[in-house]
């Protein structure tokens, strides 16, 4: 037998999977004509990035806070190149907490925990034994702050957040009775043939009663939710509807088919003229 034989099919699948993968990572780049800007915060040895893409008109903007969940961000792009859109992510390193140093030492927090004073502190509170330094936390939510004027996230009068998650573990069941994120939830709607690590997070009843009826899953956020810092805090807090699509990570399709349904959500409950008007 020739031994050439045996390796044409091989060789032939790799050039098909390289094919593909080549088409997969297309989709998920903007096309041209698109437009990024970088703002940079520096703190202390750590360069944070905070980037944010546009294609189109922006009528709709999604941030992604977590820089090792980019099943979304990737989804966004699919979103965008076809419907035009919006999108920031922050870039920091490959670890979900932003870990930097001072005075030899090492902290971390959590970017989903910056945006109010309490979360700041208790975010950091995390990783600073025995205390933390003075005007660490002041820091922390600079960063917050600069997060959010940057990306003018609220500017259409919602926020739509982008998560992804690992196959069990945290789902919409940690949200049920009994279970460690109940008191988060005033009411939540689970799709019993979904995957439960796919849905949607949302601070806005109107928001829950749309998505419950398209069957989509969704936790509605409780009036009396801890204050942890988090964007949907933020949100609540400032009267502003926010929604997080939580998707389990490599699931690109599922993660397109609940942008689609966002967008039909924000196009009902918010009249076209006021988002073009903003
Ligand atoms: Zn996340």
């Amino acid at each position: 037998m020739n031994p050439k034989n045996n390796y044409s099919p091989c060789l032939s699948a790799i050039v098909i999977l390289l094919l593909i993968y080549c088409l997969q990572a297309q989709a998920q780049t903007l096309p041209y004509g698109s437009s990024s800007d970088t703002a940079t915060f520096m703190l202390n040895d750590k360069a944070v990035h905070i980037i944010s893409y546009q294609y189109g008109l922006p009528h709709i903007r999604f941030i992604a806070l977590h820089d090792t969940e980019k099943t979304g961000l990737r989804a966004a792009f699919k979103f965008m190149a076809i419907h035009g859109g919006y999108a920031v992510e922050l870039q920091y390193g490959n670890s979900r907490d932003i870990i930097f140093t001072d005075s030899l030492k090492n902290f971390s927090f959590d970017p989903n925990k910056i945006f109010t004073p309490e979360g700041a502190y208790l975010g950091l509170a995390i990783s600073s034994i025995p205390q933390i330094p003075t005007g660490m936390e002041e820091k922390i939510q600079k960063l917050g702050n600069e997060v959010l004027r940057f990306s003018k996230i609220d500017s259409l009068g919602f926020i739509i957040a982008l998560h992804n998650n690992y196959d069990g573990g945290f789902s919409i069941y940690s949200y049920t009775n009994g279970n460690y994120l109940e008191n988060t939830a005033e009411e939540v709607y689970i799709n019993p043939d979904m995957d439960p690590d796919n849905f949607v997070y949302v601070t806005d009843r109107r928001f829950f009663n749309y998505l419950k009826q398209r069957k989509l899953s969704v936790i509605l956020q409780s009036l009396q939710v801890h204050d942890d810092g988090s964007l949907s805090v933020y949100a609540m807090q400032n009267n502003i509807p926010y929604a997080n699509v939580e998707i389990q990570h490599g699931r690109l399709d599922e993660n397109y088919r609940f942008l689609l349904a966002i967008n039909d959500m924000v196009k009902e409950i918010f009249p076209p003229n006021f988002l073009l008007a903003k």
